[in-house]
């Protein structure tokens, strides 16, 4: 087998305030929004799964961000701290100075709500990238495997990955008006499996999907993004009945079924 580098990157936390430039409605269930504003400049992010946190006007409608002290981020004292959650830069435009999001509206949350209410010239805190994980390059496989949280990350992964590189993916949304247009030079295997009314949390398509995966030769990685159980329970089968080694999986709840998101 062969042994597969992966590289942690480290970014210097930069928090800032982003300006919606434009929101599309790509789908039912995802808004896409694109930011902007002098504050971007120099935004970094190097992996398709990396995250910045964004910050949400707290119940007063205000935006309240940290700023880093010694000890870590800081919030002004004696005001509410704005809500924090995780987003994926779907795609950063260094010379146009944009940054998209997508987020989806699953009816619940600062963040569902907000995005979907979203206007050009609101504004919301960002902080990070903090870190990437570039997962070597050099598998014969890649499976990727998510619900319609890990579409941004899965859509820029496709995007950015190249000519000659295998890509098995695995999608799992509300309904079939939730597809994407997905593109990719890779050699590209999608499966989407659309729950119609079952839970996020309690549907089990994605499991059935991955059962029924066949094996090939050759080493594969696979990155797992889900309604946290879900995500752990594959990441088991993966690791302890199919055996495949630690490092060849990633698997990462993106959110928590019945809670909000705010201590991560
Ligand atoms: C690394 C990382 C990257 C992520 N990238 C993205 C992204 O690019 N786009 C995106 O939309 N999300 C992404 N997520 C998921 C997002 O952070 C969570 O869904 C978050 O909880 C949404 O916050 P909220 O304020 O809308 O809801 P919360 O206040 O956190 O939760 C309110 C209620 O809604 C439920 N809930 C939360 N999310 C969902 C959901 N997706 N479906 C159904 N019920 C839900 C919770 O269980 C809770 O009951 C990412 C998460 C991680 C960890």
């Amino acid at each position: 087998m062969t042994l597969h580098q992966h590289r942690g990157v480290r970014h210097q936390v930069v928090f800032r305030t982003l300006e919606v430039l434009r929101v599309e409605r790509l789908t039912p269930h995802m808004q896409r929004i694109t930011f902007g504003g002098e504050a971007l400049r120099g935004f970094i992010s190097a992996a398709p799964d990396d995250h910045v946190k964004l910050f949400f006007p707290n119940s007063r409608g205000e935006l309240v961000t940290p700023t880093l002290g010694p000890n870590g981020p800081e919030y002004p004292p004696g005001r509410e701290p704005s809500p924090m959650r995780d987003y994926t830069p779907r795609r950063h435009d260094a010379d146009a100075n944009e940054l998209v999001v997508d987020f989806v509206l699953h009816g619940d949350g600062p963040a569902s709500s907000w995005a979907e209410q979203a206007q050009p010239g609101q504004r919301l805190g960002a902080g990070g990238p903090r870190g990437s994980f570039v997962v070597a390059d050099d598998y014969d496989r890649y499976v990727l495997i998510g619900d319609e949280t890990a579409l941004p990350a899965v859509g820029r992964w496709l995007e950015e990955m190249p000519a000659g590189a295998r890509a098995q993916v695995l999608l799992e949304i509300p309904g079939a008006a939730d597809r994407q247009a997905l593109s990719s030079r890779a050699h590209l295997d999608l499966a989407w499996f659309e729950r119609d009314g079952r839970d996020g949390a309690a549907s089990d398509l994605l499991e059935q999907g991955l059962r029924a995966l066949p094996a090939t030769e050759g080493d594969s990685f696979y990155w797992i993004a889900t309604e946290s159980r879900r995500a752990r329970a594959m990441r088991q089968f993966l690791n302890l009945e199919l055996g495949v080694p630690k490092e060849s999986v990633r698997a990462t709840g993106y959110w928590k079924s019945g809670e909000d998101d705010e201590d991560d």
